[in-house]
């Protein structure tokens, strides 16, 4: 107990002025995205929602999906985004004009970064296709345009590289205009740095002789011309057009044009929903919306040995608290009173639409295991000649896909309802955190984000209690019980032995202890305004707030605002271990590995307890995010980093995601279990959770935003007649302290020919899998063998349809399904992601930050993330709504006459081209030429005119539709923040050794090839 000491806390002056935060109504109230889902109790909802078809037509053929059921809500009509998260931030959020510079940045420049060492070798290149065995005749090369158009596609549906994608009901897109017409960078030879697409290739000067057989292919392995051996005048002859192969852009907007104008409705089995850049509405007719589970295909193979042949993984990505859209009901909320939620005996799945209750509906059977229930006496009801019980339409779990259950006492811990959870507010106070003047930030804001927490539904209040420590090397607890005149601080200096030194008067009432509260936020600065300790510590800081919420018996937030390496003497002190000469060797895993199991073990006691992490992290340096993100990773956290935070340019986009982090809705103390019919099960999983056994997935935290990834492998044969039954149970505690549980089921078809499976995937699910199962692989195997059993698995997927499902006259030529052309594309960009393929610039830190993100995301933040929306902003109408159309990710479809946007979920950049007229630049940018845009701002300045409006409506919008605040970079043409900017041209070659588009398709075409010789 040395070192405790107790006393009242100095009153101290009011802050100075001048930290611009408008008063507490400026803060938007929690919008409607973030109210419970199901608030209300189940009412009868026949009247309204009408009821499903009368035959639920399963098996109908995949080809007549878009022919849906009539609208019965007015068609949605708003912008074309892909998922509509929030709504647009009011006024009070305008960001303020920037008048300061920006600091070092996240992304440190690389001007001119040499290219490293290990990629001296050539480059395995698309353009040295003449090398290709003279057997094959150049059916790489684009054919004249004229034949583009021509002809039906005989067989299946597929895209040969031999002609042009298949002819688009929009053929001319306006972002294709722009490489016509002053386009720079417009010839395609080799960069002169380029050093290869595959580091460390060797034997790239030899020719083609017989291939080793391998099992696994090895790109090194593969021999490949070389480029530099080639005439000059030969190479533009034997460039493939890059317009002939698949576009990302066209097939967004040909999903756009074809399926977001009706809804998707779920009565059918097996249906692939639209793409999650389309905007739709659904409505939920027996099965859970795309919002909630999307699968890497909705026709699994009936036999194992089948799913093995194609090698496409069959997994399902669930985000069980996703947020709707205004227009879609969120889940129904079921009571069954004392007796809890309708079960099967034997596998406890839970009631859903695909029960069958038999013998006049006294017992039920198993849509899952068979087995068969008694109908308990308070829940029987009539069955109608069809079968179907007569209260069908009356009840959630027996007509609809997603819904909720209220628990009863036996899902509770200690069978006991729960308190409502807690959020404990934990503040560095160390010298970097208060010289930022990030402390006073934090306080601030928190006086009236307080007002913002989630309410669970429409309690009238929030029923979460809070609490408040800061810390540097020692922790101070606040006392801010609502009978005190002045918040009282104690001090724990012992952190060998954490403990909570009150328990009465730590979590509070917000409304009670108001004056308290705000009187403590108005001292903190002040407090700490002279401080000169630098040091911290990290893990006492989670033991204390667990303690905390051990003590008040409630499960939990911690939101830890971070700075720094602990390296104070405590139990997780860290080391600097950071040592990039790692990368590329076998040893490089070690940096995505915690550098002590002691973060691992306090998580777990975090997890039993219902104690979830929220990390705000703000370095100056590396400070190990891959042992600190431990916590937040295991117990269902999120994790947001600030590198080099400056209030001028970095207060916004924290204060937008604290206040979003703090206002979502979040289930505690979760537990999710995903049964299958017979013949599959869930066989791994991927996400930010612990398990302790193999079927349980934990989460101390769930959020709207998470999402889980859970692979399937068969353990049996399925047939066609019965399909296969996916059902997600996720029990948790609201945030008003209720417990329930929310139930998605899902149905698929089964199938005996592979056609059928390759037709029905969805190739936006299939690269979240398979991004999560690499991102989770470096963690154990080098890299490059990360990287190569991507690849290679990939080449499988596509050999298999290239031989089984394509049309035989088509042999040496690569043919991808319809469904998977961007697989290559959509796979190259994994690839060459930061965390597989880091450039110079990127730190340790990013890598695992990255890492630990991507773990979470759901499929329409890893699409753009791994391919970024790039809009050409001299194209949009500044009457109209629509955003402009999209253009490919590549340098050479950028004018130096325009300007662009470029967002990928975590930043956006403004590339402004050096031959822009002044009066745009003057209209955006308030200066009157090029050389006067300043590349420091981190907001567009407001000034009154169409353009200036428009564009910062985009960006709101944009802003509104992400879960992260995006970070704004202005680039111009030819600046030194260029570099950063063509990183995220995903199409080109990249500064890391990252391969083309098309070099890569090449290579997988050659992949391919050795597969099936
Ligand atoms: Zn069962």
């Amino acid at each position: 107990m040395a070192g405790m000491t107790i006393g009242s806390v100095p009153t101290s002056a009011a802050l100075p002025a001048g930290v611009g935060y408008g008063p507490s109504t400026l803060v938007p109230p929690a919008s409607g995205s973030f109210t419970a889902t199901g608030s209300d109790l189940y009412t009868p909802y026949s009247s309204s929602q009408g009821p499903p078809p009368a035959s639920m037509t399963h098996g109908l053929p995949p080809t007549s999906l878009s022919q849906g059921v009539p609208l019965a809500q007015p068609a949605f009509s708003g912008p074309p985004l892909s998922m509509q998260r929030l709504p647009s931030q009011g006024p009070g959020y305008a960001p303020p004009p920037s008048s300061t510079g920006i600091g070092p940045s996240n992304y440190p420049s690389t001007t001119g970064a040499p290219r490293p060492s290990t990629m001296q070798s050539p480059p395995l290149s698309g353009q040295a296709l003449a090398g290709l065995p003279a057997s094959q005749p150049n059916h790489l090369s684009s054919p004249p345009p004229q034949q583009a158009m021509s002809g039906p596609h005989p067989g299946p549906p597929m895209t040969g590289l031999q002609g042009p994608p298949p002819p688009s009901t929009h053929p001319s897109q306006p972002g294709y205009q722009i490489q016509q017409n002053g386009s720079f960078g417009q010839v395609r030879g080799p960069q002169p740095n380029y050093g290869g697409a595959y580091p460390g290739t060797s034997n790239c000067g030899s020719q083609p002789g017989p291939p080793p057989p391998p099992k696994r292919l090895d790109p090194d392995s593969i021999p490949s011309p070389q480029l530099n051996e080639l005439p000059p005048q030969q190479k533009p002859r034997h460039r493939i057009d890059p317009d002939a192969i698949p576009s990302p852009i066209q097939v967004i907007e040909d999903d756009r044009n074809n399926r977001g104008s009706e809804p998707f409705v779920t009565g059918v089995r097996g249906q692939v929903p639209p793409l999650v850049t389309t905007n739709f509405l659904v409505k939920d007719q027996g099965n859970a919306s795309p919002r909630y589970i999307r699968c890497t295909s909705y026709n699994i193979p009936c036999t194992s040995d089948m799913a093995k042949q194609s090698q496409v993984p069959l997994a399902a990505v669930i985000k069980p608290l996703a947020t709707l859209p205004t227009e879609e009901t969120p889940p129904y909320l079921v009571d069954h009173g004392e007796s809890g939620p309708i079960r099967c005996n034997r596998c406890k799945a839970y009631m859903c639409p695909f029960m069958q209750f038999i013998e006049g509906g006294r017992r039920f059977q198993c849509c899952f295991c068979s087995c068969v229930t008694e109908v308990p006496p308070h829940y029987f009801q009539h069955l109608d000649h069809t079968g179907k019980r007569v209260d069908f339409y009356d009840r959630p779990e027996l007509s609809l896909g997603s819904y909720e259950f209220l628990a009863t006492v036996d899902y509770c811990k200690n069978n006991k309802f729960p308190d409502p959870p807690a959020f404990i507010f934990m503040i560095d106070v160390s010298y970097n955190a208060v010289k930022s003047g990030l402390v006073r930030l934090i306080c601030e804001e928190l006086k009236s984000l307080l007002d913002y927490l989630p309410r669970g539904g429409n309690l009238e209040e929030s029923a979460i209690r809070v609490g408040f420590v800061t810390y540097n090397k020692v922790l101070h607890f606040y006392n801010v019980k609502s009978s005190l005149a002045q918040p009282q601080m104690m001090v724990v200096s012992d952190v060998a032995d954490m403990f909570v030194p009150l328990l009465d008067g730590f979590l509070v009432n917000v409304n009670e202890s108001r004056t308290v509260i705000t009187s403590l936020l108005d001292q903190i600065p002040e407090m700490f305004a002279d401080t000169r300790e630098t040091e911290t510590v990290f893990a006492p800081v989670i033991q204390a707030g667990l303690d905390a919420l051990k003590a008040a018996e409630c499960a939990g937030k911690l939101f830890i605002f971070h700075t720094s390496l602990p390296i104070a003497e405590a139990p997780g002190k860290l080391k600097n271990r950071d040592d990039k000469k790692l990368i590329n060797t076998d040893k490089e895993k070690v940096l995505f590995q915690p550098q002590t199991n002691f973060y691992s073990n306090v998580a777990k006691d975090c997890v039993a307890q219902g104690c979830c992490v929220d990390l705000f992290l703000f370095p100056n340096q590396y400070l190990d995010v891959a042992t600190l993100g431990v916590v937040t990773y295991q117990t269902g956290g999120s994790i947001y980093k600030y590198t080099y935070f400056q209030l001028e340019t970095d207060q916004e986009r924290f204060l937008n995601d604290l206040r979003r982090d703090v206002q979502k809705e979040v289930g505690f103390d979760a537990v999710m279990r995903v049964r299958t019919s017979t013949g599959i099960r869930a066989t791994d999983f991927f996400g930010a959770f612990y398990m302790s056994n193999t079927t349980d997935v934990e989460l101390a935290g769930l959020d709207c935003d998470k999402t889980i990834t859970v692979e399937f492998k068969h353990d049996d044969k399925l047939s066609e007649d019965s399909g296969a039954l996916l059902q997600c149970a996720l029990l948790y505690t609201s945030s008003a302290g209720q417990r329930r549980l929310r139930i998605h089921n899902l149905s698929l078809n089964c199938c005996t020919q592979l056609a059928d499976l390759y037709r029905n995937c969805e190739t936006d699910t299939l690269i979240n899998y398979l991004a999560k199962y690499a991102y989770r692989g470096v963690l154990n195997n080098p890299v490059k063998t990360v990287r190569d059993a991507l690849i290679n698995q990939c080449a499988q997927i596509l050999a298999c349809y290239r031989k089984n499902c394509a049309s035989p006259s088509s042999a040496g030529q690569l043919i991808l399904p319809e469904c998977m052309k961007l697989l290559p594309v959509y796979l190259n960009c994994v690839l060459k992601s930061d965390v597989l393929q880091p450039g110079p610039e990127v730190s340790t830190d990013d890598r695992a930050y990255i890492r630990q993100l991507v773990t979470s995301m759901d499929v329409a933040e890893t699409n753009v993330f791994f391919y970024p929306r790039l809009l050409p902003l001299t194209k949009v109408d500044v009457d109209n709504d629509a955003l402009p159309a999209a253009i490919r990710n590549s340098e050479e479809r950028l004018s130096k006459g325009d300007m662009y946007l470029l967002e990928n979920g975590l930043n956006i950049f403004v590339w402004v081209g050096v031959n822009v007229q002044q009066g745009l630049i003057q209209n955006l940018f308030g200066v009157s030429s090029f050389s006067q845009i300043s590349n420091t701002m981190s907001t567009l300045p407001i000034l009154e005119n169409p353009f200036s409006k428009k564009v910062r409506s985009i960006m709101d919008m944009l802003q509104a539709q992400r879960s992260r605040y995006m970070k704004l970079v202005i680039v111009k043409q030819e600046d030194k923040f260029e570099m950063l900017f063509k990183h995220f041209l995903v199409e080109d070659k990249s500064m890391s050794g990252g391969a083309s588009y098309v070099d890569f398709l090449c290579h997988m075409h050659k992949e391919i090839r050795q597969l099936l010789s």
